[in-house]
């Protein structure tokens, strides 16, 4: 079998964890299986890296920011080969360089287009264990980028995907995908399975345990992944198209509390403007999440959108170069706002998911700020400090256990 194992920042984070998954690799190969094994940058390297460019520069250019980032996962695969080597298991480590990742040029956001699978191939069939850098990619100017925080595990996901891997298994620091983050939800329950719909929403609404695009990957080449511990030796959850076991109502609860708010007030109620705004964030590549118009009075009107909190100083900008041509009476932001939502491919058909989630919001004295529902998600927009309260009172309420 071929399988593709990829390791997060914490279950690498000092030399006792690397040995910890050296063994746990060579376990695998040990059985006769080819492995392909993914890395992220030790613990908290990629934050230090971040506060270390900050030292030096407000605004390093973005192309730098990759360079740097880059090196936190080149580290791992380097020392998880040392290890490897000292447990007397041949190897090799590689960067997206020579393996060929080829991604879209948007630095600290790039997208993976195409990896060329020759080199580890190659490395396979020599039978060393290939050790491959998470989260960097190239570009078409033969520059690093890198595929947004949390990016590791799409890479493993296309990996697997370019080369028709038997398994794709993401350890991490908890068992599985559970309910809500049981780091802030006690009751949390593990998922035995999720489809790939669900943990998409839930990846999206914050739920960090996987990258957003690593699921949309595995769902576009029906990769099936395993969620699990590389500490303990729990099944863990499967990712994937369908699900055995009868759908619940509710699969999970997800929260984000990096969400920033921008009010645009007295805009001129006539047609195209809406347009004209979010034409103008869109070519800054700045993606806007919730989208809330007042009725217009007195021929105004005012819109209100919700973004990642880190665009925020962007916008800002952008508001600023534009306010004149689109009469703007007053811009308000507010960044210390959290969005809570609740995902159930099972609430398509039922209508009283909306009205329980704000009882949930009600009983616990939770003012809602924005709303935004879809098939199968509903989110609510509340202040920063009252997240983990949201999330325990709307796990509560849906009573989401076996
Ligand atoms: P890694 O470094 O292994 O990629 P991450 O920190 O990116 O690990 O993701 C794992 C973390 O995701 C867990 O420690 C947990 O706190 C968090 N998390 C958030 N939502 C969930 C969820 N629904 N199920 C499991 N973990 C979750
Ligand atoms: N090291 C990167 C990060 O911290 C990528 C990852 O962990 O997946 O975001
Ligand atoms: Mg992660």
């Amino acid at each position: 079998m071929l399988i593709v194992q990829k390791f997060g920042g914490s279950s690498v984070a000092n030399a006792e964890r690397v040995y910890n998954v050296a063994k746990r690799v060579a376990e695998t190969y040990k059985k006769g299986n080819d492995v392909i094994v993914v890395l992220s940058a030790q613990g908290d390297t990629t934050d230090d890296l971040i506060a270390k460019a900050k030292e030096i520069s407000k605004n390093p250019s973005k192309r730098e920011m990759d360079m740097l980032l880059s090196t936190g996962e080149q580290q791992s695969v380097a020392l998880m080969a040392m290890a490897l080597t000292e447990l007397g298991y041949p190897c090799v480590s590689l960067n997206a360089y020579q393996v060929g990742m080829m991604t879209t040029s948007a630095y600290g956001n790039a997208r993976l287009k195409k990896i060329k699978p020759d080199r580890i191939r190659r490395e396979l069939d020599r039978k060393n264990i290939v050790l491959v850098t998470g989260f960097q990619g190239m570009n078409r100017f033969d520059d690093i980028t890198t595929l947004g925080r949390g990016g590791s595990d799409t890479t493993a996901v296309a990996i697997a995907a370019a080369l028709h891997a038997d398994q794709c298994e993401i350890y991490t620091d908890v068992e599985g995908v559970y309910t809500a983050d049981p780091r802030i939800v006690k009751e949390a329950r593990k998922l035995n399975e999720i489809t790939y719909n669900e943990m998409l929403e839930l990846a999206s609404l914050g739920a960090r345990v996987l990258h957003n695009r690593s699921v949309e990957l595995a769902k576009k080449y029906n990769v099936e992944m395993v969620v699990r511990s590389s500490l303990t030796q729990a099944e863990g959850t499967v990712v994937k198209e369908v699900c055995k076991v009868e759908r619940m109502l509710i699969s999970g609860v997800a929260g984000d509390d990096e969400i920033a708010r921008v009010s645009l007030i007295g805009i001129e109620d006539t047609p195209g403007k809406a347009f004209d705004i979010f034409a103008t964030l869109a070519k800054k590549n700045i993606n806007v999440d919730i989208i809330l118009q007042s009725i217009g009075r007195d021929n105004t009107k005012d819109i209100s959108f919700t973004v990642q909190d880190t665009a925020l100083e962007e916008v800002k900008a952008v508001i600023e170069e534009n306010k004149e041509r689109w009469n703007l009476k007053k811009a308000d932001y507010n960044e210390n706002l959290a969005k809570v939502s609740v995902v159930g491919a099972g609430m398509v058909a039922n209508a009283g998911v909306a009205s329980k989630m704000f009882e949930a919001m009600y009983d616990s004295h939770i003012n809602i700020h924005m709303i935004s529902t879809s098939e199968i998600k509903i989110s609510v927009l509340i202040d920063k400090k009252e997240m983990h309260k949201a999330m325990n009172a709307i796990h509560d309420k849906f009573n989401i256990i076996d």
